[in-house]
């Protein structure tokens, strides 16, 4: 007899898995809902240690599923937002090009950003630029008036009690350690906390997707692979030098990469993320290393063809990790009058980076199904902003998949 009975479970307390209840819960009210989150708390993970930007949908692949869903989730994200008070501000951001190699790109980019919809897009000269950031130097930049700042942890807390107000349950401090099907169909969790049992189940689970999808019987024909985002926050000081937020021209390979300036909602400054393998799923230091976890990385061929492929970039991002000076230097290039004192304590994120068999990192989101479940396998930036679109679009794939009625 299990300690708990649901219709459906979902794995992971993070932003998509508590949006997705809401969502369930709120389209089908006859149905019981249950999510299992390992942490005493909401939002533990990617989505507390984001970088809180609500954006605008400029970046993404006109047509994909990240350009579709950063920009309907926007405007849903801001009416739900309304609707509870929860404190945001459309600040603005500049992508900022300090070199003639950079233009083709950031033309390339306003391009994208009109293709997918995206309102208020003004590429911008200098003189504007200092109106908009008076410390930022570049020679063009593309003015994006409707990205924002916000508290993802306060917005995923906020989803938690609409959810529980539709009658919905979240288990904290349960850790699901293994899966079961029955022979009548059902699906075991078997957790530290007793087990839960679900006709069918959604995998949220971030970091860990692959490992619970494997439980489900999905190969690994993709890993996620933990790349560690590592800030500063700047002092009060450096602080004056930020208005809002101010970005550089991305390498269309990597469109994570690029150490930026974020002001945050709460009004402090960071300064970063790099990207760097971490050697845990949570590895949030330099020195925290998971065995288990760091050599079914390295034991994955995608990992080393991924690692062939971009070796060099891997060793520039490394090296920044460990030197203050060429983090500082990188900075300097988008407001030069940064200096190295600026740059206080600061914290780290993990991102979730699904990585292919072949090595191919996967942009886009990936959602798929299987018998009796849905696997959230790659969620990454700017799936906090597209939290409410994804989870629709989770819940329509449920309807049709679980047959679930009204
Ligand atoms: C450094 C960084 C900066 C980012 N910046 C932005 C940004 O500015 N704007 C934006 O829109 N997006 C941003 N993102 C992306 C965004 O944070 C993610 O897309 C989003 O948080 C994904 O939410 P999630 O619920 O899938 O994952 P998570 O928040 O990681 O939640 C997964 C949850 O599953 C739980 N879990 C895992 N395994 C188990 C288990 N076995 N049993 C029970 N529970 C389990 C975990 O504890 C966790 O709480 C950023 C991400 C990072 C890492």
């Amino acid at each position: 007899m299990a300690d708990h009975t649901y219709d459906i479970a979902i794995i992971g307390g993070g932003i998509l898995g508590i949006a997705t209840a809401m969502e369930l819960t709120h389209r089908f009210p006859k149905l019981t809902v249950g999510v299992v989150e390992k942490e005493k708390r909401l939002a533990a993970h990617q989505t507390g240690h984001n970088s809180g930007v609500i954006h605008s949908g400029i970046y993404y692949k006109p047509g994909s599923l990240k350009a579709q869903n950063c920009v309907t989730g926007v405007s849903s994200l801001l009416a739900f937002c309304d609707e509870n008070n929860i404190k945001y501000d459309l600040c603005g951001k500049v992508i900022v090009a300090t070199g003639e190699d950079e233009l083709g790109r950031l033309d390339d980019l306003f391009e994208r950003g009109k293709a997918n919809g995206v309102p208020g897009l003004e590429m911008i000269g200098p003189e504007r630029l200092k109106e908009i950031e008076p410390h930022a130097a570049g020679i063009k930049a593309l003015w994006s008036p409707n990205t924002g700042i916000i508290d993802y942890t306060e917005v995923t807390e906020a989803y938690g009690r609409k959810f529980r107000e539709n009658g919905g349950e979240i288990l904290t401090d349960a850790k699901v350690e293994d899966i079961k099907k029955g022979s009548d169909g059902r699906v075991t969790l078997i957790t530290n906390q007793g087990d839960v049992s679900a006709k069918y189940m959604v995998n949220c689970a971030g970091l860990h997707a692959h490992t619970i999808a494997h439980k489900m019987g999905v190969p690994y024909d993709l890993r996620i692979i933990p790349f560690r985002g590592e800030y500063f926050t700047l002092s009060p000081e450096g602080q004056e030098l930020v208005k809002g937020l101010i970005y550089p021209v991305p390498d269309p390979r990597f469109p994570f990469l690029g150490v930026h300036f974020t002001r945050g909602i709460h009004g402090d400054v960071e300064a970063g993320p790099n990207a760097v393998l971490a050697l845990a799923q949570e590895g949030y230091t330099k020195f925290k290393i998971n065995v288990k976890e760091t050599l079914a990385t390295l034991t994955f061929k995608g990992f080393w063809i991924m690692a062939a492929k971009h070796w060099k970039t891997a060793c520039q991002e490394y090296y920044r990790s460990f030197s203050k000076g060429t983090f500082t230097k990188s900075l300097q290039r988008l407001v030069p009058e940064i200096e190295k004192h600026h740059l206080t304590g600061g914290g780290a994120g993990v991102r979730a980076q699904a990585v292919e068999r072949n090595g191919f990192l996967v942009d886009d989101f990936r959602i798929s199904q299987t018998e009796n479940a849905i696997h959230v396998r790659n969620a990454p930036s700017p799936g906090a902003t597209a939290s409410l679109s994804i989870s629709r679009g989770i819940v329509d794939m449920a309807e049709e998949a679980f047959d679930l009625q009204a």
